[in-house]
């Protein structure tokens, strides 16, 4: 199962610390609670996210009226999938269109695993018999628009694009008229992914999102972040500042496999009410899932 090997480092560092937890508390009192506290911080769970479950985590404690340590990996797992599920309704699938042309807009900071994602959601689209296309927004980074086409070739997938340094803008108008013209289902849309100025960033991607809109109503589908888990608090930082600068949609977490902090997917979820819509679990092409938390939470124990 990918979803479970992905979460090895995760699964190794947070179970192993609980059931260690578990085995040197025989009763669950202050002290336990403390040292478990200081393992979901570890884990980047995010501190308020850690305060609520530990709060609820005693409240169980008392109307269970547990007693025995042994009890807890359970009520532990019960309450971090509420608190994930709690958190809002939103669906976690991508919305996809019945009909017509659905457009994704994929909008992060550079070195997240934006380009590796976009193609590794081509792929995967492709698999399930949709007709995909991508366009190279990012004409500002060097090298984006070659990166997005060496992904675009392993996985068969046409990209329209233009010269770097041209108007991205244009580029998705570009896009938009090529994946109507060919009867594309879904057309995945990269951007810069500079943050040193926030207003630039807002500026451009309002443009691009301008343009999207007037040329498909209700378009774009999605606006999803990419994040990168190894990056743990910063991540959050980059989902405040994004979330200001545009209505994103859904998450992407990547690089899960490679962090022990796997807890950030809690603290998103929580902390910025947006649901992570997918997690990267490596570097190939069939190494995106859809997030599932009840798998993810259980996995961590299992
Ligand atoms: P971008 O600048 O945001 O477009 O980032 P890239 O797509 O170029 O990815 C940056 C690096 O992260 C590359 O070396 C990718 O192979 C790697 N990467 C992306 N996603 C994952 C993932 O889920 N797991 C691992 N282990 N590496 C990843």
């Amino acid at each position: 199962d990918k979803f479970r090997d992905g979460l090895t480092k995760t699964r190794d560092s947070f179970s192993g610390r609980v059931n260690d937890l578990v085995a040197r508390y025989r009763k669950v009192d202050e002290d336990f609670f403390e040292e478990l506290e200081e393992i979901l911080i570890q884990a980047d769970v995010g501190f308020g996210t850690v305060m609520e479950l530990i709060d609820e985590l005693k409240m169980e404690v008392k109307r269970q009226n547990i007693k025995d340590s042994s009890q807890m990996q359970s009520v532990i797992s019960e309450k971090l999938v509420e608190i994930y599920e709690g958190s809002g309704e939103e669906k976690s699938s991508l919305n996809v269109q019945e009909n017509g042309l659905t457009v994704i807009l994929f909008v992060g900071v550079n070195g997240v695993g934006k380009t590796t994602t976009i193609g590794k959601l081509a792929y995967k689209l492709k698999s399930e018999g949709k007709s995909v296309m991508m366009a190279a927004g990012d004409t500002f980074r060097a090298g984006a628009i070659d990166q997005l086409e060496v992904w675009g070739d392993r996985v068969g997938v046409s990209v329209i694009k233009q010269a770097e340094g041209s108007d991205p803008a244009a580029v998705m108008y570009d896009a938009i008229q090529a994946a109507k013209s060919r009867g594309a289902d879904i057309l995945l849309c990269d951007t810069a992914g500079r943050l040193q100025n926030k207003v630039n960033l807002m500026k451009e991607l309002e443009k691009v999102k301008r343009v999207i809109e007037r040329e498909i109503p209700g378009a774009p589908h999605e606006v999803l972040l990419v994040l990168d888990a190894t990056t743990g608090q910063n991540a959050l930082i980059q989902a405040k500042t994004f979330k200001e600068a545009t209505d994103v949609t859904g998450i992407v977490l990547t690089k899960l496999d490679g962090t022990a902090k796997g807890g950030i997917v809690l603290a998103i979820r929580n902390e910025l009410n947006i649901p992570v819509k997918f997690v990267g679990l490596g570097e190939r092409m069939d190494d995106l899932q859809e997030f599932d938390p009840d798998k993810y939470v259980y996995g961590l124990f299992a």
